[in-house]
């Protein structure tokens, strides 16, 4: 194993396709990224096992897609206007600007290095605002959605009424957040336009005592079995009391250990009625549930899982990353993707193009489509090409060769244990999913 640094990993991304800075060619935009074709593939894949593990796996969970654009008045009620601030110094000396809470105002500027020339701290409110409409002002004024979980409580009552669901039951949403944050150091870890998958789960006041400590369990263990994230790289952050919302009951924070040390990934919160409450009152709307069995009715107590997709990206790469020392002196650089995670599942390599062998991989690898991500890659030697699927973290590889042509037999190459079986063609298939269904990091 060794050592993961933010650097490594920015330039494996850079050079390989998954993320580049956001418009590069006019010089970048900080706090914004791109995803390139490796990157996206990989964002989706976390997202489709969030999606599937909440939807599907999951009793009484139904999805949401709500506008990124919402009534403003909707920022007013869940105090994101009035609250949602970062107290921020500037360095007097070199202009440097951070976050008071993570700089020590009475040592050194980070950045230059002079003593007691930080401003005094003053509150800058992490919304973009932006003009809905010709007009540009305050009346016209609406903003980015700083979170998806907003949404899902303004349509709280729409889906009660149209999804027949009932209590308890939860609403799952993934999508864009946009955050103006003061310092967005450390790559996508913390980036102005980002995203979250976040689900809502309504339970009746009480019944959160037992959905809390549910909710945390199973939100770890997507983290370990349906990601393959190490588990000794993940640990628990509970909210001490001055880290805790007024009008919560209890926080936990998933923490990974990414390359700058611990930090947070996803928070569990016990919301209480607070946010209906709160859009109730804003909006003179009844948000009340009426429970059909019990005739009671009450504002459903909320349990949150709240995690951010793009930080999960990052995690996945951190995670998986590893440079290691082979027998033969060579170092390889190689991703140890869960094979579900992995942006490309199967490569095929045509050991040489002529003799019918790259038209017979050319034909395997179409028919291979159907089942997985595929990649084809006839150029350069074998262990080359290996290489190359190893440092985008491609768990199979599948060799043709002469043999093939006689027997429909090819080599399946697992990428972490680099070891190599002869396989028949007619159970390609079944044996790259079996792998994948026991596949387990070592
Ligand atoms: P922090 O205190 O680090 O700013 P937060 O506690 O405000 O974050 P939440 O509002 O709880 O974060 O957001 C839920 C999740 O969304 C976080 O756990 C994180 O994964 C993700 N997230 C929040 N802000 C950002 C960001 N600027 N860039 C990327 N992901 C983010």
């Amino acid at each position: 194993m060794s050592e993961v640094t933010m650097d490594k990993i920015v330039s494996l991304c850079r050079r390989r396709g998954f993320i580049f800075q956001s418009s590069e060619i006019y010089g970048g935009l900080n706090g914004a990224y791109d995803y390139g074709p490796l990157g996206v593939q990989l964002k989706n894949n976390i997202r489709d096992l969030w999606w599937k593990e909440m939807t599907q796996l999951h009793d009484s969970i139904v999805g949401l897609d709500a506008s990124i654009l919402m009534h403003p008045r909707v920022w007013e009620a869940s105090g994101h206007v009035s609250n949602f601030t970062d107290p921020m110094v500037d360095c007097k000396q070199c202009k440097s600007r951070f976050r008071a809470d993570q700089v020590d105002l009475n040592g050194p500027c980070p950045v230059c290095g002079s003593k007691g020339t930080f401003t005094a701290p003053r509150n800058f409110n992490l919304m973009f605002a932006t003009h809905i409409g010709p007009d540009v002002d305050a009346a016209s004024t609406i903003y980015l959605r700083p979170e998806t979980a907003q949404g899902i409580y303004t349509e709280f009552k729409n889906v009660v009424q149209s999804s027949r669901v009932k209590i308890p039951f939860g609403i799952a949403q993934v999508g864009k957040s946009f955050r103006n944050e003061i310092t967005t150091k450390n790559f996508i870890f913390r980036s102005c336009e980002f995203e979250q998958m976040e689900m809502q789960f309504f339970c009746k006041p009480g019944t959160d005592e037992k959905w809390f400590p549910y909710w945390r369990e199973q939100r770890m263990n997507f983290y370990i079995n349906k990601l393959g994230i190490i588990p000794e790289h993940l640990r628990w952050h509970q909210h001490g009391p001055d880290e805790l919302a007024f009008y919560a009951k209890d926080a936990y924070d998933i923490q990974f250990l990414f390359p700058m040390g611990w930090q947070e990934l996803e928070g569990i919160h016990s919301r209480t009625d607070y946010d209906l409450t709160q859009h109730q009152k804003f909006s003179g709307k009844d948000l009340t549930y009426l429970d059909p069995e019990t005739n009671e009715k009450y504002i459903p107590y909320v349990v949150e899982t709240s995690a951010g997709l793009t930080r999960n990206v990052l995690m996945a790469l951190s995670d998986a990353y590893d440079e290691e020392q082979l027998e033969d002196g060579d170092v390889r650089t190689v991703l140890h993707f869960h094979p579900s995670v992995a942006p490309i599942t199967v490569a095929v390599l045509p050991l040489v193009k002529k003799d019918g062998i790259g038209e017979y991989a050319d034909k395997l690898e179409h028919e291979l489509r159907e089942d997985f991500a595929t990649f084809f890659d006839q150029s350069g030697a074998i262990g080359r090409r290996y290489r190359r699927m190893d440092e985008i973290g491609t768990p199979y590889c599948v060799t043709v060769d002469y043999d093939t042509l006689k027997d429909h037999t090819v080599t399946l190459r697992f990428r972490d244990s680099m070891q190599q079986v002869r396989v028949p063609v007619s159970e390609l298939v079944s044996e790259i999913r079996k792998a994948t269904k026991e596949y387990k990091r070592v």
